[in-house]
């Protein structure tokens, strides 16, 4: 059963005109080791939290770098076409557009029983969050086309819908954007007509510029900027230039060439207090970039969107190991033949992509050492192809061979055929409204006298990336139902509920 919005009744909740307000218990375990007895001893521990959530939902504006791509011509052709109901023919018949595949406006979440019945909410109801009907959306490209040719570029929506959204999208076009093709494939050379010329340090100033004036003509109260621009290569992080904020700003006033564009964007919101999300594999996080998102309390987050072959992934390798099964390789083949696949054909790029989607699993095999040595881990084979012919039509095909009981072997293929953009763009809506719900929640300990933000390395925003960014000495969860839960259960604790145990022990009792 689905109910659409709920009030908590307790004691430890209140809700004011402005402010959601709750206290929570968190219980949690610590361990200790007994070198005498040479015993674990695991001490359950509780620690009193105040979460305050400001209540009223800003005007919010995402700006996208990479705007004119598949992805991000995808979405704001899907953002309009919700908007305005569009109905569209194709030879199936009418079709009407949705927000299926986002966790935010698609998915549910229990919120309580009633005559033995669980009832749901959608997750975008839990706390008040950004409507995507009401967003604005600008960006940059390197490619000066309007979003109308970029969306028949795309070839990714029906042709009908593609003519209706004209209108809406013949005007708008990216802004000039930060281009190196020391960074990207040789290939992408031909699609930049749009750039920022000048050196680096100007160029940031530009993007800031940008921002500002985003804000200015649209009216937006708050920004949230989204790197779906090209997979870059890694740069090489060298000490004295990107391991310090300050190593890294001389580093740029200085024109240092190993400063890629997208570490260029990050510091340019940073500065201007907007938060950045990677959706590409790079390195764009060096620690120059770390150290300033700390010291001025901006979220980021990252990297690469988790959508389909790595989603799938994450889901059975964690059903395998939490099974007792022993996967032994993991191999994936990917082919596809849109402008992603085209720049991949690099090597120093598909290596980023390849680092991303090869340590998905790692964290999984680490919590089996029954099955795993330390140190041992699966064959694990990433491959990428370009074939043009199949354009945003990704296929990947995987093979998981396992050992099971008795030393027996289980073999799983699986073909997975998908456009890409449709995976990806729900998921950047959902990463730009979580992005903003979180920097609108203040916590603290309840012995504490003010309140703080998250941590502005969004570890909440797991369950959307390949490769999440997490504060220091919290270690990276890939596995995707781990992820959601976190999610749901943070947001549970911010309207002071008990996370979902799914225990039933009312119900277990005679
Ligand atoms: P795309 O090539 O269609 O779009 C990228 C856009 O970025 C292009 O329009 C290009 O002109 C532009 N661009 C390149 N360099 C730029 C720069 N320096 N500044 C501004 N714009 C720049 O690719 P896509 O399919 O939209 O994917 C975008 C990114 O998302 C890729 O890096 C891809 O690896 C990543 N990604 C996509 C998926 C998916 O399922 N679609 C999943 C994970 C990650």
């Amino acid at each position: 059963m689905l109910i659409d919005h709920f009030e908590v009744s307790s004691p430890n909740v209140k809700y004011t005109a402005d402010y959601i307000e709750s206290s929570y218990n968190y219980q949690d375990t610590k361990l200790y080791k007994n070198a005498e007895k040479n015993t674990w001893l695991v001490e359950p521990i509780e620690r009193g939290f105040v979460f305050r959530t400001h209540r009223k939902v800003p005007k919010l504006g995402i700006m996208l770098i990479g705007w004119g791509g598949n992805n991000g011509s995808t979405l704001t052709a899907g953002l309009i076409a919700n908007r305005e109901n569009m109905k569209w023919e194709t030879k199936d018949g009418f079709h009407s557009p949705n927000y299926w595949g986002s966790l935010t406006q698609s998915s549910t979440c229990q919120i309580g029983k009633l005559n033995g019945q669980d009832y749901h909410v959608p997750f975008k109801n839990i706390l008040p969050m950004v409507e995507p009907n009401d967003l604005q959306i600008d960006g940059w490209d390197i490619s000066s086309l309007s979003l109308e040719k970029c969306v028949q570029r795309a070839r990714v929506l029906d042709l009908d819908l593609q003519q209706q959204l004209v209108p809406y999208l013949k005007d708008l076009r990216p802004r000039p954007s930060i281009f190196d093709p020391g960074f990207v494939a040789a290939n992408q050379k031909e699609r930049a007509d749009n750039i920022i010329e000048g050196e680096k340090q100007n160029q940031m100033e530009q993007i800031r510029a940008d921002i500002r004036d985003f804000k200015e003509k649209s009216g937006v109260e708050k920004v949230v900027v989204m790197w779906t621009a090209n997979t870059e290569r890694y740069c090489k992080v060298e000490v004295g230039i990107h391991d310090t904020e300050k190593n890294l700003r001389a580093a740029i006033r200085a024109g240092n060439p190993e400063i890629s564009p997208s570490t260029l964007y990050a510091l340019a919101c940073l500065d201007e207090d907007v938060p950045f999300i990677n959706g590409s594999p790079q390195n764009t996080f060096v620690p120059g970039v770390l150290e300033a998102a700390c010291r001025l309390r901006v979220l980021i987050g990252g990297d690469d969107f988790k959508t389909g072959q790595t989603k799938m992934k994450s889901v059975l390798v964690d059903f395998l190991i939490g099974a007792g099964i022993k996967p032994l390789s993991i191999a994936s083949y990917n082919h596809l033949g849109n402008n992603d696949g085209k720049n991949l054909m690099e090597p120093g790029v598909f290596r980023s992509k390849e680092i991303s989607k090869s340590n998905v699993v790692d964290d999984i095999v680490a919590s089996n050492r029954i099955l795993y040595k330390e140190g041992e881990s699966p064959n694990h084979v990433v491959v990428i192809k370009y074939v043009p012919s199949v354009d945003d039509s990704k296929r990947a095909m995987d093979e998981y061979v396992s050992e099971i009981f008795m030393n027996g072997r289980n073999t799983i293929s699986m073909h997975n055929t998908c456009e890409d953009s449709l995976l990806a763009a729900p998921l950047i809506l959902d990463l730009c409204l979580i992005t903003e719900l979180l920097s609108r929640i203040e916590l603290k300990y309840d012995d504490e006298e003010s309140f703080r933000n998250f941590h502005p390395c969004a570890a909440l925003l797991s369950y959307l990336t390949k490769s999440p960014l997490v504060p220091p000495g919290m270690s990276v969860t890939n596995a995707l139902y781990k992820q959601r839960a976190m999610l749901e259960n943070v947001f549970r604790a911010v309207v002071g509920l008990a996370p979902v145990s799914h225990m039933n022990l009312d119900l277990l009792i005679e």
